[in-house]
C-alpha cells in the first residue's frame, strides 16, 4: 500500500524497507505491483481530472472502460437470454404438436424452412386445412376461395340439372 508520510507518497514500504521510495511527481501515482514488489507506475503524469494520473490509470478512463465492458456483457446476455426464450417456445410448441415425438416435429419445421418452396406449399396447406376447419365449424363468414369454388360447381350442376 501507499504510504502518506507528512502528506509525501512513499512506495513499496515494508518491513524490510521501511523508508520506501519517495514519490516522483514527475510519474503518475498509482501504484503498481512487479515482482512482489510495490513501485510507483513509471509513467508520466497529466492525465485524469487532478493530472496525477497516467492515461491508463486515470479513474476516468477506467471507469469508462468498465461501463464499454458492462454494456457489451449486458447485451451479450439480453441476446442470450432471448435466444433461449426462443428455443424453450419452440420446443415447448413441437413438444405441443406431438407430445411422443416432438423431436420429428422439429426436424420438419427445419427441413420446411430450408426450402422456401416446401415452405410456401406447408403453408398452403395449413391455409387450406385451416379453412375446411373452419368451413365446418360453420364459419360462412369467412367462406375461402375453395369452398366458393365447390359451391359454384355445384351451382352449375344444378342448373344443368334443372335445364
Ligand atoms: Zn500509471
Amino acid at each position: 500500500m501507499t504510504k502518506i508520510v507528512n502528506e509525501k507518497r512513499i512506495y513499496g514500504a515494508w518491513a524490510g524497507n521501511p523508508a520506501g521510495t519517495p514519490e516522483d511527481i514527475t510519474r503518475c501515482i498509482q501504484e503498481v505491483l512487479e515482482a512482489g514488489r510495490f513501485y510507483q507506475c513509471g509513467k508520466k503524469r497529466g492525465h485524469s481530472e487532478d493530472g496525477l494520473y497516467c492515461a491508463i490509470h486515470d479513474p476516468e478512463y477506467i471507469n469508462t472502460k468498465q461501463l464499454e465492458r458492462q454494456a457489451v456483457w449486458d447485451k451479450e446476455t439480453a441476446e442470450s437470454t432471448a435466444k433461449h426464450k426462443l428455443e424453450f417456445t419452440a420446443v415447448k410448441a413441437c413438444k405441443e404438436i406431438n407430445p411422443d415425438n416432438p423431436q420429428a416435429v422439429a426436424e420438419r419445421i427445419v427441413k420446411a424452412v430450408n426450402s422456401y418452396d416446401a415452405m410456401y406449399e406447408a403453408l398452403r396447406e395449413a391455409q387450406s386445412y385451416i379453412a375446411r376447419n373452419e368451413m365446418q365449424q360453420g364459419r360462412q363468414d369467412r367462406t375461402p376461395l375453395e369452398g366458393k369454388m365447390i359451391l359454384a360447381l355445384a351451382e352449375g350442376k344444378q342448373q344443368e340439372d334443372m335445364g
